[in-house]
């Protein structure tokens, strides 16, 4: 009898177990941000389904979960988010659903030596590492291995694309260098409305100049506008930029100020910063969306 009743179970466990698999084949994996997104298509391409929670022009420092995110997030097998606090509203959640499944911080396995601290915050690091190729390779690397984790049986497809996008990064790291030597070195300035290129111009060789600081929750300050316009005037800069995911205002302000210290300031275009361009063209990817930036500012600063 007991016997019978351990087949019993058994059979049943095994019926539950490929009825599930024949209702989910593939992989579900839910990214937070556009560019986490784009590098889950790029490793798993036709072997997982993906969603992302941010689109276009959403400040991810702001953003909270809303009831469809969290559907999202049951549905997921996997959950990519950046981490070092990025997405600082959705942190209890993330931690909340890292006990019931694969939850991982990609951004967090970059080395520490190689992360710079959060100017204003204690103990912590600047988020912002998709702009600086070398270090966005790393959390490339993570995903791959999250993926492998979960489908071990597609190891090979995930490791090959990896390498082959890796090689396409690094084209594009060599890419970002050559344009950026087209700008006069002393007007290598980038002044935006919130300090998410310290990494690009820690590797790229820019000074960079953000008005909000690290994360957009704190606002920006008179004198933070008075120290700018002074800078702006005294390196004679042509142009400074918004960003697609945060207000005007503070960018706004300061073209006000210099035009009326006589200098005359242009806004050179809106930077992808925090979030990348609609999902489907050029600047939906993680590629396009640099290369337009990178583009955006040479034209403006040369
Ligand atoms: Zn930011």
């Amino acid at each position: 009898m007991r016997y019978s009743l351990t087949i019993l179970i058994g059979f049943c466990l095994l019926i539950s177990c490929t009825q599930k698999k024949e209702a989910n084949e593939k992989p579900h994996v839910v990214a937070t941000t556009g560019m986490l997104y784009d590098a889950v298509l790029n490793i798993g391409q036709d072997k997982v389904t993906a969603e992302a929670i941010m689109g276009p022009g959403v400040d991810p420092h702001l953003y909270k979960a809303t009831q469809g995110d969290l559907a999202k997030f049951n549905k997921a097998d996997l959950i990519v988010f950046n981490g070092i606090l990025l997405e600082g509203k959705m942190s209890d959640i993330l931690t909340k659903l890292g006990r019931q499944k694969p939850v991982v911080a990609a951004a967090e396995s970059i080395p520490k030596s190689m992360l710079k601290s959060a100017v204003g915050y204690e103990d912590a690091f600047d988020p912002h590492v998709w702009f600086d190729v070398k270090r966005w390779k790393y959390v490339v690397q993570s995903i791959n291995d999250a993926l492998v984790q979960l489908d071990s049986a597609n190891q090979e497809f995930f490791d090959r694309n990896t390498e082959n996008y890796l090689k396409k990064l690094d084209s594009l790291d060599t890419y970002v260098k050559e344009l950026i030597a087209e700008i006069p070195e002393d007007q290598r300035i980038l002044v935006t409305a919130h300090d998410a290129f310290v990494y690009f111009g820690n590797a790229y060789g820019m000074r960079v100049e953000g008005l909000q600081g690290i994360s957009t929750v704190a606002d920006f300050g008179l004198k933070d506008i008075a120290e700018i316009i002074d800078l702006i005037i005294e390196n004679n800069i042509k142009a400074i930029f918004i960003e697609t995911s945060v207000s005007e205002k503070s960018i706004n302000a300061v073209v006000t100020g210099c035009k009326e210290k006589g200098h005359d300031v242009k806004i050179g275009g809106a930077l992808y910063s925090d979030a990348m361009g609609e999902f489907g063209t050029k600047e939906g990817t993680y590629i396009g969306m640099f290369k337009k930036n990178v583009e955006t500012i040479v034209e403006a600063l040369k």
